[in-house]
């Protein structure tokens, strides 16, 4: 197996939605040694709006990123670059799920075996590595970057391209939490926002699988990162804190990034790297962080149980204090 070696160091944000990770990447776009995209990828499903204000048909970032890569080795799939190595052929969602299985045995073995277990697949492995190091230098090369925060959120990706460059690009990563209650929130505005039909009467069940999703996907964080995490290549912050206290939490990133500080708390500096997909919110970040939206008045004392209840495991491992009279 070749190892080729990217042309910046990459680090990968963790988080389920709505914790803020693409305004952190609008944040570190604005550091001259960083480029952070956002969910990173393009859909193939429609023609997404860009941060440049042009759809991604017409925006040349993504276009001369296509046409300058070997992205165009994935073209068959629903988004630009895979969450995993296509193990098997896809055809299809059963084959979708044995993939997903396959990728997930396969990172496991590498526990006891190394990465050899790769062998078992070289090709589609040697590809999905070679493909998203591709995309890396183009990115290194074009904006001059030394640090690429990958956006992806895509739990896999940083761990298996680990492994398979034998430890040489180890998976770095800024694992972000959320207090559920504000999570459970926002989560239940993006459904009533999104849904034709009066939802309020499912209101307890869309905030209670709110919570299962937060738990759920914030423990399978934790548990890679037993697996497979040095505990210098992880730095957990809180999006609540973040909105805060941005400037502090900027200084540990950037510490964590082993980069120089810089002021980024400014409207986009580098209109050049402003390409992410994502959240309109921040098409026109001026500077100012203002605090997520708050769920006090908003959810119901048994509401705000309900999700303490759900979320307790981690409640005190991420320092979310219980409320009071709760
Ligand atoms: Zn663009």
């Amino acid at each position: 197996m070749s190892i080729n070696l990217p042309k910046a160091k990459i680090y990968y944000v963790l988080c389920p939605s709505f914790h803020g990770a693409t305004l952190l990447s609008v944040v570190l776009n604005n550091h001259s040694q960083i480029t952070s995209l956002g969910d990173t990828f393009p859909t193939r499903e429609f023609d997404q709006i860009c941060t440049c204000r042009k759809k991604v048909s017409q925006c040349d970032f993504w276009q001369q990123l296509y046409n300058e890569t070997s992205l165009n080795k994935f073209s068959q799939e629903d988004i630009w670059f895979p969450y995993l190595p296509q193990l098997i052929q896809q055809d299809g969602r059963s084959t979708r799920s044995v993939n997903i299985f396959l990728n997930i045995l396969m990172l496991g073995l590498t526990i006891p075996l190394g990465r050899i277990v790769w062998k078992l697949a070289s090709k589609p492995c040697q590809e999905y590595y070679e493909v998203y190091l591709d995309f890396v230098n183009f990115i290194a090369n074009r904006n001059q970057s030394f640090v690429f925060v990958d956006g992806s959120k895509t739990l896999f990706k940083p761990f298996f391209i680990q492994s398979y460059s034998n430890n040489e690009i180890p998976a770095k990563i800024i694992h972000i939490t959320r207090n559920p209650l504000s999570y459970a929130y926002s989560f239940y505005k993006n459904y009533q926002k999104k849904s034709e039909i009066n939802i309020e009467k499912y209101r307890n069940k869309i905030l209670e699988d709110a919570a299962k999703k937060w738990l759920f996907q914030h423990q399978r964080i934790l548990k890679l990162k037993k697996l497979f995490l040095k505990e210098s290549s992880y730095l957990r912050i809180s999006y609540d804190d973040f909105c805060d206290a941005p400037q502090a939490n900027i200084v540990s990133i950037l510490d964590f990034l082993e980069l120089k500080h810089e002021d980024l708390l400014q409207s986009v500096i580098f209109p050049e790297k402003h390409h992410l997909m994502g959240n309109i919110s921040i098409f026109d970040f001026d500077g100012k962080i203002k605090p997520p939206s708050t769920w006090s008045s908003k959810l119901s004392n048994d509401e705000v149980k309900r999700i303490y209840t759900i979320t307790k495991p981690l409640l005190t491992e991420f320092n979310y204090i219980l409320e009071e009279n709760v």
